[in-house]
Parts: structure tokens; C-alpha cells; sequence
């Protein structure tokens, strides 16, 4: 296995969660950039679901997969039809043919009733309106692990982890689409293309990031919410903002893969009480976070907290203005192309 402990260096992202406005537009970016063969129109390397929500693949933390201590925890491969959710057909031949002119024309509609899709429950969250009702959105691709279970999982050797900048990447030509890495990742980013019969994922927008430009996922999002750099770069937005101010945070760190996207968890707003008073808890449950960072999302709210009530007051706050992006070029540590579009 091939780990971070020998990978000379390593490419992460951050993204700030309060930032996100679910318009798809990195998902959209890194699919017509990346991941547009037939046998991967299910699939999305980068997807934006709604918390608390199912996600995609619907219910993905159920799925299982993991390593513990060596040992590969194969979870199972989800399902096209009710986990990943097909894409579905629209009468576009049907409207095509139509004549066009008044009531004869047939409406753009799906070839049989949806009852299952990748966003299904979109917008949707939880609480009651208007006390305490909330949801957020949770952008996710590959983590990059340091100790990638999609790697350790593979008997073909066919998956690496790059020794200069960790990236972690499927070679096809090895691949035999045996699965087991969809099995074993937690966080079901590895996926199977069904015509070629070989597995795909994110490839941090390798040859992007190879001639210093940042990836298409953080390029194009208009909410500049990703920052992305080099973990040990000091002077960089990543360390800033994971090992500096410690308010980014893995997913689910109880993986324990050691994931290299990190966000800045949600703030919300408080609950309200039944005469429409504000109390003291937020409206997103901190416990509800905590199952998703694990404990230090405590730590990173206060910090958060703090921080904003400085910018409040007058007072200068670096991690605020960090956050803010007002100049976009510090979210990419990546050098002076970091921002072209390719
Ligand atoms: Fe592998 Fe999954 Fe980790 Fe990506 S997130 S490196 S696919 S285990
Ligand atoms: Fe897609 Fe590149 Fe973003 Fe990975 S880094 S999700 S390949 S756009
Ligand atoms: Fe969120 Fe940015 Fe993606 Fe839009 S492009 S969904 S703002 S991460």
C-alpha cells in the first residue's frame, strides 16, 4: 500500500459549508468535464446533497466499507435502481415529432413515473417551520485518503496513491472491475462503469492541478467556497484554515481513512421558541454535526462564533476575511495559473 506516510506531499480541499448555495455548478463542471461515457450516467464524481437528507447513493453511510487495522471491511455495492437512481428518458422524440402548434403538441415529460433520483430530497431538511427548520448543503467527491480503503481493497494492484501530491488514482488498464473497491470505500466514491467494466472516480483534476490550475470543481463555483492547496503549505489556505484556526474538518473521521477534503462546518441561525422568541440552540442540532466531523466541530463553531462577533464589533479577523474570499486568488495555493479556465 502506497500512504500518505510516503506521498512527499499532499493536495487537499476545504469547503466552507456556510457558503454553498446548491446550484450544482461544480457538479455539472467536473461531469461534462470528466465523466460523460454512457456507462457512467448514474455516476457523479462530485454530487451536492441536502442535509439532513438520504445523500447519493441514498443512504451512503449505511452502506458500509472501511479498513480497520489492516483489514479490509467490504460494505456492498449500491443499487442503480433505488440507491443511485438511473437517470431517466424523456419523450424527446415524441416532442421532437409534434407538430408544434397548439394543443397537439405533447409536454417534455419522463418516460414512466420517477420514484427514485440522485437529489430526490433536495430542499427538503428537517424541523418544523418556523421554530426550527433547516437544511444545509453537503458538496462531497473522493477524499484523497491517507489510508485509502478503495486502495487496500484492490487484489489487482490497480489503484495508487501518488508519491508526489497523493492523489488517489484507478489505472483502467489494470482495473478487471471486480468492485471491491466500491465495496470497501465509506464514502462510495468509487464508481462502476457498466459499458467499459472498469471502476472510475475523482482524479483531483489531475492534469489541471499538473500545470498549476485549479480543479474545475472549485474553478467554476460561483459561491468561491473551495479553497485548495498543499496540507503542509504554511502560507496557504489549507493549513491556515485545518491546522491553523482548526476550523475545517474531515467527514466522518470514525472511517478512519484520513480524508484530505475537510469543511467548515454549518452556523445557523437559533430556534425559536412558540411565541417566535429566539433561544439559545442553533437551529442546525450540534449533535447532528458532531455525527458528521466528530467532536471538534464544538471547537470549530466557537471559533466560528468568535471570530464573526470580532468582524461584528470592528475588529480585524484573518479567518473571516479568509473565509469571505475577497480576493479569490488566496483560495488557490496552487501558484500563478491557478485560476485559468482549461
Ligand atoms: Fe478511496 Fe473512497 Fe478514500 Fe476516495 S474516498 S480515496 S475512493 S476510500
Ligand atoms: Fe471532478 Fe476535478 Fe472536482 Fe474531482 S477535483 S470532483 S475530478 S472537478
Ligand atoms: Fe455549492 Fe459551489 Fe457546488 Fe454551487 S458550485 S453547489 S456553491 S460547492
Amino acid at each position: 500500500m502506497v500512504s500518505q506516510e510516503s506521498a512527499s506531499r499532499q493536495i487537499a480541499m476545504v469547503l466552507d459549508l456556510n457558503k454553498c448555495i446548491g446550484c450544482q455548478t461544480c457538479t455539472i463542471a467536473c461531469k461534462k468535464l470528466w465523466n460523460k461515457d454512457t456507462g457512467t450516467n448514474y455516476a457523479y464524481w462530485n454530487n451536492v446533497e441536502t442535509l439532513p437528507g438520504t445523500g447519493y447513493p441514498r443512504d451512503w453511510t449505511k452502506i458500509g466499507g472501511r479498513t480497520e487495522q489492516g483489514e479490509v471491511k467490504a460494505g456492498r455495492i449500491p443499487n442503480l435502481d433505488d440507491e443511485y437512481g438511473r437517470a431517466w428518458n424523456f419523450n424527446h422524440e415524441e416532442v421532437r415529432k409534434g407538430s408544434g402548434k397548439g394543443e397537439g403538441k405533447p409536454w417534455l415529460r419522463p418516460d414512466k413515473a420517477p420514484a427514485w433520483g440522485a437529489n430526490w430530497d433536495e430542499d427538503r431538511g428537517a424541523g418544523d417551520y418556523p421554530q426550527d427548520n433547516h437544511y444545509f448543503y453537503l458538496p462531497r467527491l473522493c477524499n484523497h485518503c491517507t489510508h485509502p480503503a478503495c486502495l487496500d481493497a484492490c487484489p489487482r494492484s490497480a489503484i495508487e496513491k501518488r508519491l508526489e501530491d497523493g492523489i488517489v488514482l484507478v489505472d483502467q488498464d489494470r482495473c478487471h472491475g471486480y468492485r471491491f473497491c466500491v465495496e470497501a470505500c465509506p464514502y462510495k466514491k468509487v464508481y462502476f462503469d457498466t459499458e467499459r467494466q472498469v471502476t472510475t472516480k475523482c482524479i483531483f483534476c489531475l492534469p489541471r492541478v499538473e500545470e498549476g490550475v485549479a480543479p474545475a470543481c472549485a474553478r467554476q463555483c460561483p459561491g468561491r467556497l473551495r479553497f485548495v492547496g498543499y496540507l503542509d503549505d504554511e502560507k496557504g489556505p489549507i493549513w491556515k484554515l485545518v491546522n491553523g484556526f482548526k476550523v475545517a474538518l474531515p467527514l466522518h473521521p470514525e472511517f478512519g481513512l484520513g480524508p484530505n477534503v475537510f469543511y467548515v462546518p454549518p452556523m445557523s441561525p437559533r430556534k425559536l421558541d412558540e411565541k417566535g422568541r429566539p433561544t439559545g440552540e442553533p437551529r442546525i442540532p450540534t449533535d447532528y454535526l458532531v455525527r458528521l466531523f466528530g467532536e471538534d466541530v464544538r471547537d470549530s463553531l466557537a471559533t466560528l462564533e468568535d471570530e464573526r462577533a470580532k468582524r461584528r464589533r470592528g475588529e480585524t479577523s484573518e479567518l473571516m476575511d479568509l473565509l469571505i474570499a475577497y480576493d479569490w486568488n488566496e483560495n488557490f495555493a496552487l501558484g500563478p495559473r491557478a485560476r485559468e479556465v482549461l
